[in-house]
C-alpha cells in the first residue's frame, strides 16, 4: 500500500491509525505508535497504581522503578560502561551548550570545536562565555555541506575537549565512514583529550561505542521521546573536573549524586523515553534499527541519485541517515513539492530556511512505508515538473 494514494485524514498504510499522516518534521520528530498508546493509558492509571503517570511522586515507588528501568535499558541499548553515568536533565540539547563548557572548561583553557552545522555553531559561540574556543574546524564557507577529513582538522595545542556534532539536523550532513557505509567515523582527537559529542538527532540510530566519548547529551525529543528531557551520558573522570563555583542546577556532579532527581524532574518526559527505549529492545536494538535506518534513507537518497532534478545539499560521504536535506530546480517548485506532498498525506517536508529546498526526516520511529511513498512521490514529481 502507498500513501501516495490516500488522502489525508485516510492515510491508510500508516501503521495501525488512518487518521495520522506521514510526519517528516525535524523535531519533535515522530513517536512509536505503540509507545503512544501505552501513554495514553498509563496517563491515567499506571501499573495498576489507580494514580495517573504525571501525579505520582518523583520519591515514590513507581516512579522509582520506571527511572531504573529507563536507566538500565538505555545502558543495555548503548552497551554502555559502568564508569558512565546517565543522567536525564532539562533545559534541551541547547542548555548543554553552556553546561558542558561551565562544567569542563577552565577560563584559561581551550576548547576545540567542529562546527558542522547550525547547532555546532550554537555550541561553539557559549563556550565562549567561559573559555578560549578553537574551530578547529568551520564548514560554514561550504554551507555545511560535508563533514571534514581529519586532515582538515587544526586542533589546538592542549585542548581541554573537542566538541562534535553527530548528526546536523538541519543541513543533513552526519559524521560517518564513508559513502556506501553509514556506520561510525570519529574525528581522531589529541591523545587523552575527551570528545564531548551532541547527538541530539541520531542518538542510538545504529551501534555506537560509547567508550570514545567523554560526555554525550541528546535532546529526547527527536529520537528518544519527547522534549522535556535531554540524556546526558558522562564519564566520571569528567566529573572530577571543578573548574569554576556554579549552582547546583548546572553541575552534573551534583546530577549524579541526586541521582537525576536534585529537584523535580520532567517525570512523563523521562518515563516516555523508557517507554521508546523498550521499543527499541524490542526492535532487535541498535543493529536492527541501523539496518532499517539505511534501507529506509537509501529509499529516498537512490531517488536523488539517480536523478538530475533534485539536487542534494550533503555531500555523499557525509549524508544524514535521519535528516535528507534536497531542493528542486527552483524555489516556486520547491513549494509546490511541499504542498502536493502534503496534500497525499506526507507532512512537515519544507525545509529549514538555512537550507531552503526540503527536508525528510526519517528518525527510528518513521515507518518505512513513509519513505517508500515519498520515493514513489518524488518520482511521479519529477516526471510530471522535470
Ligand atoms: C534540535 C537540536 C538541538 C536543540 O535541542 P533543544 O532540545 O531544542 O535545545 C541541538 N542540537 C541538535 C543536533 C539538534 O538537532
Amino acid at each position: 500500500m502507498s500513501a501516495v494514494a490516500a488522502k489525508p485524514g485516510s492515510v491508510s498504510s500508516h501503521a495501525s491509525s488512518n487518521d495520522r499522516c506521514f510526519n517528516f518534521s525535524a523535531g519533535p520528530g515522530c513517536l512509536p505508535e505503540e509507545v503512544i498508546q501505552q501513554a495514553q493509558q498509563d496517563l491515567w492509571n499506571i501499573a495498576g497504581s489507580g494514580v495517573g503517570i504525571c501525579e505520582h511522586s518523583h520519591r515514590a515507588k513507581v516512579y522509582d522503578k520506571i527511572l531504573a528501568d529507563a536507566e538500565a535499558d538505555c545502558r543495555k541499548i548503548g552497551n554502555i560502561p559502568a564508569a558512565y553515568k546517565i543522567l536525564f536533565l532539562t533545559g534541551g540539547a541547547t542548555s548543554q551548550n553552556f553546561m558542558v563548557p561551565a562544567n569542563l572548561l577552565g577560563q584559561d583553557e581551550t576548547a576545540d570545536y567542529l562546527t558542522t552545522g547550525y547547532w555546532a555553531e550554537k555550541s561553539a559561540e557559549q563556550a565562549k562565555l567561559y573559555g578560549g574556543v578553537n574551530e578547529a574546524w568551520d564548514g560554514r564557507a561550504s554551507k555545511h555541506s560535508y563533514i571534514p577529513s581529519d586532515a582538515e582538522i587544526k586542533y589546538s595545542a592542549k585542548p581541554s575537549y573537542v566538541h562534535m556534532c553527530s548528526n546536523n539536523t538541519i543541513y543533513g550532513t552526519e559524521w560517518r565512514a564513508s559513502e556506501t557505509d553509514a556506520s561510525w567515523r570519529l574525528p581522531k582527537v589529541p591523545a587523552g583529550v575527551p570528545l564531548v559529542c551532541d547527538m541530539s538527532s541520531d542518538l542510538f540510530c545504529r551501534p555506537t561505542d560509547f567508550s570514545k566519548f567523554g560526555l554525550v547529551y541528546a535532546g529526547a525529543q527527536k529520537n528518544i521521546g519527547i522534549a522535556g528531557t535531554t540524556l546526558v551520558v558522562v564519564h566520571e573522570d569528567l566529573l572530577k573536573r571543578n573548574p569554576r563555583e556554579l549552582p547546583g542546577m548546572l553541575q552534573y556532579r551534583v546530577h549524579a549524586k541526586d541521582e537525576s532527581r536534585h529537584n523535580t524532574p520532567p517525570v512523563f518526559a523521562i518515563y516516555f523515553s523508557g517507554l521508546v527505549f523498550k521499543w527499541i529492545l524490542k526492535q532487535g536494538g541498535l543493529d536492527a534499527i541501523f539496518k532499517r535506518n539505511v534501507e529506509k534513507a537509501g529509499l529516498i537518497y537512490d531517488v536523488l541519485d539517480k536523478s538530475s532534478f533534485y539536487k542534494a545539499h550533503a555531500r555523499k560521504d557525509s549524508r544524514s541517515l535521519m535528516n535528507i536535506t534536497f531542493r528542486t530546480p527552483t524555489a516556486e517548485l520547491d513549494d509546490k513539492f511541499v504542498a502536493e506532498a502534503k496534500a497525499q498525506g506526507m507532512d512537515q517536508l519544507k525545509g529549514h530556511r538555512a537550507t531552503g529546498g526540503m527536508r525528510a526526516s526519517t528518525y527510528n520511529a518513521f515507518p518505512r512505508a513513509g519513505c517508500e511513498a515519498l520515493a514513489q512521490f518524488m518520482r511521479e514529481f519529477e516526471r510530471k515538473n522535470g
